[in-house]
């Protein structure tokens, strides 16, 4: 595992003109997409990132921010690209109906379409791991809208590890998901503690301690916490931002 690019950084609704979740980590030959909001297609462009690269998309949870972007990817794989390698979409319970249906819904229906490449869904249950292009994936329930799924991403390959809070308000089983990890992926989408469902600096800033790993960057940043200069000691993400692992 070399490096996660951070495609998207910002909350559902683009604080700051930022793009919605996307986090596309490099290994050894092959890379994976963490999620893949409804800007992630655009969010690749600008990088100039090859949609190619893409061997995985992995989905944290069912909200339109996290996945709604898979049936333009799959349109571009198709039109875009002439796409030939095989691509694998992972995710909770239900993911092959979800996409399916989310692309239906947009008038991008994959039924009935040629792809000319091998199109595969894995379900990724909490507390079991799925091997995808070379990286080893586990999934853990998190606190957030339960009618969305949602979880965490833990992510290893090459003796690295990658953990990804996915959307979720604070839990006390979260440190000891994260623990160890090289990078913490972690949203924050409040300033203060307001809707359960999503972290707030005011909440981490007192657990720092129990957040084991060797770097943590805050994500899913809403417009207060986008419009900050300083995150009490810790660090904020941006759309571009590249972290060596
Ligand atoms: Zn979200
Ligand atoms: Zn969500």
């Amino acid at each position: 595992m070399n490096e996660v690019v951070f495609v998207g950084t910002s909350d559902a609704f683009g604080a700051g003109g930022r793009r919605q979740s996307a986090y596309l980590v490099r290994g050894s030959g092959s890379s994976i997409l963490l999620d893949c909001g409804a800007t992630t297609a655009t969010g690749l462009e600008a990088l100039g990132i090859d949609r190619n690269e893409i061997d995985a998309i992995v989905v944290s949870h069912f909200h339109g921010d996290h996945f709604g972007g898979i049936p333009a990817l799959l349109l571009a794989a198709v039109y875009g690209d002439a796409r030939k390698r095989p691509l694998q979409v992972a995710g909770p319970s239900g993911v092959e109906e979800r996409v399916r249906n989310a692309a239906w819904a947009l008038g991008h229906q994959i039924e009935g379409r040629a792809l000319g490449f091998e199109l595969a869904f894995h379900e990724l249950h909490a507390g079991t791991s799925l091997r995808l292009g070379g990286f080893e994936l586990e999934a853990f329930r998190t606190f957030h809208a339960p009618e969305s799924c949602p979880h965490g991403l833990l992510c290893r390959a090459d003796g690295r590890s990658i953990a990804f809070s996915g959307d979720t308000g604070w839990f006390d089983e979260l440190p000891r998901h994260v623990r160890g990890s090289d990078l913490f992926i972690c949203e924050c989408t409040q300033e203060r503690q307001g809707y359960p469902y999503h972290l707030s600096l005011e909440e981490l800033e007192p657990r720092r301690r129990e957040l084991d790993c060797t770097r943590t960057l805050l994500t899913h940043l809403g417009p207060e916490m986008r419009a900050r200069s300083d995150y009490r000691g810790f660090e904020a993400a941006d759309d571009g931002l590249v972290v060596k692992l």
